[in-house]
């Protein structure tokens, strides 16, 4: 039988350093089932019977967020045969009060006291061997950057998981553990047989959680009630209170003469940086000038080349045209030739042309995070997107979304908040990416004489979608209470390390190559299915014909649904629906399917900026109507994003109806917001006032009312025992 180690602490505490460290790359990463919390888990390198799980990082074992839950669960449920607690050596005892908590659960436990690299820099010095002691269970000095200590933590949690010697919960005061001893016996063997104590305490807090699963008879939740309610006000506390300070100064009593810092309050290297890198005034223009440089080099430099070489040389000119040519050889029918060449191969390639650029963009992102400056930034940045809803941590996804939606939706991954991250992914894709700019450039250049306030206009309604959304979700169920409160620890600064950078970049280029590849791929051959079919005389494949496509015959269904929104016409509809294969697709079907008949013409002319032809698309597509296409643009920026990104926020969310649900969303904003520029537009300009004119007044009406309005019941969110710093 394999023996189950679980690996539980802080975030940034060094879980998943340590865990890599551990398990090298015998490592599986997925969710945890019905959640968008990460689920690591892996085999120890050398001693194959050893499973290690890698925890939500978490401050509490309180069942407020979806990582407590997880993680809570997974010990009480699933009951590991250890718990390695990983704490932060420069920060013992905000991280020991997780800690206490842990031990209540009874599961035989060993503490890796992690940083020590730091620790020793800073002069401080633990008594291990006593802190052992007081504590009760076995503690390990390790650093897992360096990888020291690592191995002889793992070693003590498999002698401490064979042993399976109970770990002992700490002591509170007496009044408070009369209390919960009463609970305990009243409660007798209904709770859990390990549990007991864990139970018991959790009944004291009134946790909703241990109430509903151990569903007590009303005698008996009234009798405990009162043995509450008396602890209570003999202590002149909550009862969720008292227990937080019972372990706080448990902690405290525990690191007396154990534990010294050696300049308390002095400054540390890191924080000397700090000073400068978090300063009110330096933070921004520091960050701006880095990120400007990430974003630079990846998707700009180096994104331009790859791409234009994986998609257009590479694929383009090379690999399409040989496997045509070689399949037209083998004397296969036209039909698979086109499949198999256009359909197949170009969708792969449409996928494996992102590749380079996210590599390097990951890989920038990885340096960035593993030296430490991400929590800075994440910092930052929580200032300003509180005020919408928003955690900081939403803002590197939202940047790298204006070059593409795919690593932007993948960014989100670094913030741990399960509501935060699903807010953020549905709506980082409202930024205006790079491919959505050719459609900008084609109305502007279309009908608006080539006016650079189009893309101006484009980037603020992108960041005004943004803060609209994060208001509005803020106040709708699933996202209701406060951000995370932000209680982050900054860790200290250090040099990047080689193997972590590369393995955190594989890690996001492979998951991103696995999932998006998957859907890209399916939805580029239906679409091509759907373009080279026609049920005119029966239905055949169109090959160099000119019949009308499937696509074309559906574009004219949907076209009745973009009435009224000014530009209801196939193709228009058929437009939109190959954007949503890339967003670049949009400008070549007008080309060809205009008297222009040219994809490649048309994006030449959007490039060049030559508005003189491209009225011509104006004309025919929009009937001249500025107001037509900008609501056309409008629509094409907000709604969902094309496959590889949909494919992303599969990826991200995990989950079918929350994908569902962020491109319902997407595509329901863009259609509300069309509607309303289109239709007071044509009020204003023409007078006309239609059904639509009043559909669109009850849209303005119902957003305003979705903004202003008093945010619906929200769960109750503690910070983690009052330790939240302000930001
Ligand atoms: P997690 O959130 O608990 O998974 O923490 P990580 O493993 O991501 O580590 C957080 C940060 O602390 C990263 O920048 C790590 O490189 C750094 N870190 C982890 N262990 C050590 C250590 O022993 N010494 C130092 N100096 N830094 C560490
Ligand atoms: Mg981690």
């Amino acid at each position: 039988m394999a023996i189950r180690i679980a690996l539980a602490g802080n975030p940034n505490s060094g879980k998943t350093t340590l865990f890599n460290d551990l398990t090298g790359a015998n490592a599986y990463v997925g969710n945890w089932p019905g959640v968008t919390v990460e689920k690591k888990e892996g085999r120890m390198k050398k001693q194959n019977d050893v499973i290690l799980t890698d925890l939500p990082g978490i401050y509490s074992l309180s069942p407020y967020t979806p990582e407590e839950i997880v993680a809570r669960n997974y010990l009480l449920e699933q009951s590991p045969d250890a718990i390695l607690n990983i704490v932060d050596g420069t920060n013992l005892e905000r991280n020991l009060y997780l800690t206490t908590q842990l031990l209540e659960t009874g599961i035989p436990m060993v503490i890796a006291v992690n940083m020590m690299d730091v620790v020793r820099k800073n002069g401080d010095s633990i008594n291990i061997a006593e802190l052992g002691s007081r504590l009760g269970c076995k503690v390990i000095e390790i650093s897992a950057l360096k990888g020291e200590g690592t191995f002889a933590a793992a070693q003590a949690a498999v002698s401490a998981a064979k042993s399976g010697k109970k770990a002992l919960p700490p002591k509170f005061s007496d009044k408070v553990e009369s209390c919960i001893s009463q609970i305990e016996s009243s409660f007798g063997n209904m709770l859990p047989q390990s549990f007991g104590r864990w139970y018991a305490v959790k009944l004291f807090e009134r946790d909703e959680k241990a109430l509903e699963k151990l569903n007590p008879s009303g005698e008996l939740r009234s009798r405990t009630e009162k043995q509450i309610t008396d602890c209570e006000r003999e202590m002149d506390d909550d009862s969720e209170s008292i227990i937080t300070n019972e372990r706080y100064e448990f902690i405290a009593k525990t690191l007396r003469g154990c534990y010294k810092k050696k300049n308390a309050g002095g400054e540390t290297v890191s924080d000397k940086i700090d000073r400068v890198v978090t300063n009110r005034i330096l933070a921004l223009p520091i960050f701006a000038l880095v990120m400007f440089l990430v974003y630079k080099i990846s998707i700009g430099t180096i994104g331009d080349w790859t791409v234009g070489f994986m998609n257009d040389t590479l694929f383009g000119e090379w690999i399409v045209p040989a496997a045509t040519s070689g399949l037209e050889d083998l004397g296969c029918a036209s039909w698979l030739v086109g499949l198999i060449a256009d359909g197949i191969i170009g969708g792969v390639g449409a996928v494996l042309g992102f590749v380079p650029q996210l590599l390097i963009l990951f890989l920038m992102l990885s340096i960035l995070e593993d030296i430490g400056y991400m929590a800075r930034v994440a910092f930052i940045m929580d200032r300003i997107f509180r005020r919408f809803g928003l955690s900081g941590k939403s803002f590197i996804p939202m940047l790298v979304s204006s070059g593409c939606g795919v690593p932007g939706i993948m960014a989100s991954r670094t913030i741990e908040q399960e509501r935060d991250r699903r807010m953020t992914i549905m709506t980082t894709c409202f930024v205006p990416c790079g491919a959505k700019m050719p459609i900008v450039g084609l109305i502007a250049g279309a009908l608006f004489g080539g006016s650079a306030w189009v893309a101006v206009s484009a980037y603020f309604i992108g960041v005004a979608a943004v803060v609209v959304s994060g208001i509005i979700l803020k106040k709708t169920k699933p996202f209701t209470g406060e951000p995370a409160p932000f209680v982050m620890e900054l860790p200290a600064y250090h040099a990047p390390t080689a193997v972590n950078i590369l393995r955190a970049t594989w890690e996001r280029g492979w998951s991103f190559i696995k999932r998006a590849g998957t859907v890209i791929v399916a939805a580029s051959i239906v679409i091509w299915v759907l373009n080279s079919l026609t049920f005119e005389g029966g239905l055949h494949y169109i090959g160099e014909g000119d019949e009308k496509s499937l696509l074309n015959a559906i574009g004219e269904v949907i076209a009745v649904v973009f009435k009224p929104l000014g530009f209801g016409n196939w193709q228009a509809a058929v437009a939109t629906v190959l954007g949503l294969v890339a967003k670049e697709e949009v400008v070549g079907t007008f080309g060809s399917l205009t008297s222009m008949a040219n994809a490649d013409l048309a994006m030449e002319l959007v490039e060049a900026g030559d508005s003189s032809k491209l009225t011509l698309i104006g004309q025919e597509i929009f009937g001249g109507s500025g107001l037509a296409a900008y609501s056309f643009m409008i629509f094409n920026l907000l709604c969902a994003p094309c496959f590889a990104a949909m494919g992303a926020i599969k990826r991200e969310m995990n989950n079918s109806k929350w994908t569902f649900a962020a491109i319902g969303y997407m595509c329901g904003f863009a259609y509300i917001v069309s509607l309303i520029v289109y239709r007071l537009g044509m009020l204003f300009t023409e007078g006309s006032f239609t059904v639509s004119t009043a559909a669109a007044f009850i849209a303005v009406a119902a957003l305003i009312w979705l903004l202003v309005r008093r945010p619906s019941k929200s769960v109750k969110v503690k910070s983690a025992a009052g330790v939240t710093a302000d930001a």
